[in-house]
């Protein structure tokens, strides 16, 4: 296991990159812990591939530098780095049993044979495939060949990372939540440093630690879920993160209190914004009323999602929701919402500021 540091990394597949846009990811400092658990998340696009394999060695970066534990492995081919990496589609040998297609990483490295048999009856139960390890990969469903290509990811105990390109993408739905189930189990035993792919939050929020978000090429905040839930550090994060994600504002920040359109809104501290200034509030913040102060709204639509209700708002024509507790009492006569102050986050040309001062409430 390694710790792996990322050295004024960029990258750009144009040999002549001109502006920032062309590049696929920009400029990033970053280590990852060793022994980590990672969530890699973004929208397809925004470069996560283009990282993961700058990390594995199958690209080598326009700028920067990539260190396993301090030794620069930039130009190092894959193959040195000891790294186990799994593709969003499976590679798989059709011709070996599903048994010698698990043993092959293993016994590439010379690995005594009564070892690989334990390992490999190991990781294909783990991956549920243990009645079926005689069988010729050759007419395996697509599903059941992704789970040998994530179990050759497991199968080896001395790598220095595990690395997941959106691995359950062509998984089946039941079966998805017991593979990464497995994953994390796989993460406790043994403490390898894991980066796992994808650009679904769920599976983000579930298995990792902590969730390094992209956009755009860029990475846009590293956090616990919960600092991303409550302090996105950018608007992406905010919107991209929750569901339904935060709702933006346009407002002008006057120390302790924002304006959105005529209403005055109370911030519980005092900014310093300059630039675009937003304010976000995700819905499980915005309260709902009749009468009083707050920004006129009105009702669109009640979602009843088991749990809580969301509820669909008009604000000056857009669209803004709030969550609603089962037993919160949501009258048709609404006409205004008002924010919880510890929900607020400023945020000025969409990066969010700390307040400079706390106001007593
Ligand atoms: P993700 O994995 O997040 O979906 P990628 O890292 O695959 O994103 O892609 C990031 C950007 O780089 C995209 O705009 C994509 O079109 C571009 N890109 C990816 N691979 C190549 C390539 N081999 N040549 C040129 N552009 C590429
Ligand atoms: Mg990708």
């Amino acid at each position: 296991m390694a710790k792996i540091t990322l050295d004024n990394l960029a990258h750009s597949y144009s040999p002549n990159p001109k502006s920032e846009d062309d590049f696929a990811l920009k400029e990033l400092n970053h280590d990852w812990a060793d022994g980590e658990a990672y969530a890699l998340l973004g929208a397809s696009g925004c470069g996560k591939s283009t990282l993961l394999n700058i990390i594995s060695g199958l690209l080598i970066p326009s700028q920067g530098r990539v260190l396993f534990d301090d030794k620069d492995v930039t130009t190092a081919p894959t193959a040195d780095r000891n790294i186990a990496q799994v593709f969003q589609f499976p590679v798989v040998y059709d011709t070996m049993t599903v048994r010698e297609n698990l043993a092959f990483p293993l016994k590439n490295r010379g690995m005594d044979k009564a070892e690989i048999t334990r390992l490999v009856q190991k990781v294909g139960a783990m991956i549920g495939m243990e009645t079926e390890l005689d069988r010729k990969a050759r007419g395996l469903t697509a599903d059941a060949k992704q789970k040998i290509s994530l179990g050759r990811g497991m199968v080896r105990e001395d790598v220095n990372a595990l690395l997941f390109d959106e691995p359950l993408t062509v998984i089946d739905p039941h079966m998805k939540w017991e593979l990464r189930t497995q994953l994390k189990k796989l993460h406790q035993d043994f403490g390898h440093t894991m980066i796992y792919v994808t650009h679904d939050q769920t599976e983000a929020l579930t298995f990792a630690d902590k969730v390094v978000v992209m956009h755009d090429g860029r990475v846009v905040q590293i956090g616990t879920p919960q600092e991303l839930f409550e302090r996105p550090a950018h608007t992406f994060v905010g919107y991209f993160i929750g569901s339904p994600g935060m709702n933006l504002f346009d407002a002008q920040i006057d120390g302790a209190k924002a304006r959105v359109g005529q209403t005055h809104v109370d911030l519980g501290a005092a900014y310093a914004a300059h630039g675009k200034t937003q304010i976000g509030v995700r819905p499980e913040f915005i309260r709902m009323n009749v009468g009083g102060d707050g920004l006129p709204a009105t009702i669109r639509r009640i979602e009843d999602v088991g749990r809580h209700r969301i509820v669909r708002l008009d604000v000056d024509g857009r669209a803004i929701s709030a969550i609603a507790n089962e037993d919160d009492a949501i009258s048709s006569d609404t006409d205004r919402i008002t924010f919880d102050p510890a929900g607020i986050n400023v945020y000025a040309d969409d990066w969010r500021i700390e307040p400079s001062e706390r106001v007593a409430q």
